[in-house]
């Protein structure tokens, strides 16, 4: 492989930086009837919007945003990532964006607790902000109200990571030498496709992104690197 100059690498959030997903955990420690109720709403309600609808139902019974953020940065995260990202950051070659359907608030509360808020050039994902109130008002990055995405690759309405990709990679030109994405979920397949001959995906053994790969792994480009625990992460960082 040519030298790698200019790196970037790519990160979902759940279950992939964090060993958890943040939108059902925090229901499963604070308020497990609705996190009940997320599951049979799955396939009704578009996930943002029920995450959205979620958090104020919590709202409405009194859960504080202290209890929220309390929850967030217990979160189950593996020490092996936090020092995966902060050796490779520190060499200097290598730009982190996170590409996530969580929220802001949830991605940095948890960056903050970990010391990694300055880890990440951008994070693009969908808007979220306490109100006076204490409500964490949630938004879709894409509006239901507005014009959508025009991705056929099967990303959720609110955000189609693919397209994310190619516009941070607009707005860094010139091309990165090398691009590593590390995901776990069936919407990372999108971005992963546009991955060229000399980039890899970190692909985490469960979730939908295996899946998507055994069957439709004819179609990238790249190469495919499978990892089950950060401590692997951590291994395949050290040769970059
Ligand atoms: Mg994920
Ligand atoms: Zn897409």
């Amino acid at each position: 492989m040519a030298t790698v100059e200019r790196q970037l690498v790519v990160f979902d959030f759940d279950w992939s930086m964090a060993d958890q997903d943040t939108d059902r955990w925090i229901f499963e420690v604070l308020a497990p009837d609705i996190r009940r109720k997320m599951e049979d709403l799955d396939n009704k309600v578009q996930w943002t919007d029920l995450v959205a609808q979620s958090l104020r139902e919590a709202h409405t019974r009194g859960i504080k945003r202290e209890e929220i953020e309390h929850v967030l940065r217990s979160i189950p995260y593996h020490p092996a990532m936090g020092r995966a990202v902060t050796k490779l950051k520190a060499g200097g070659r290598t730009t982190f964006l996170c590409l996530s359907n969580a929220n802001s608030v949830f991605i940095n509360t948890i960056l903050e607790e970990k010391g990694l808020e300055t880890l990440f050039e951008e994070i693009i994902t969908n808007p979220a902000h306490f109100e006076e109130s204490g409500l964490l008002n949630l938004r879709r990055r894409i509006s239901a109200d507005g014009p959508q995405h025009q991705c056929k690759v099967g990303c959720s309405p609110n955000m189609c990571k693919g397209e994310e990709l190619d516009a941070f990679l607009a707005r860094h030109a010139p091309a990165y030498d090398r691009i590593v994405y590390v995901g776990d979920g069936s919407n990372d397949f999108c971005p992963v496709l546009r991955l060229r001959s000399q980039d890899i995906v970190l692909c985490r053994t469960f979730g939908g992104l295996p899946k998507r790969v055994a069957r439709d792994g004819d179609q990238l480009k790249c190469h495919i690197k499978y990892w089950t625990g950060a401590w692997e992460i951590e291994e395949v960082f050290t040769t970059f």
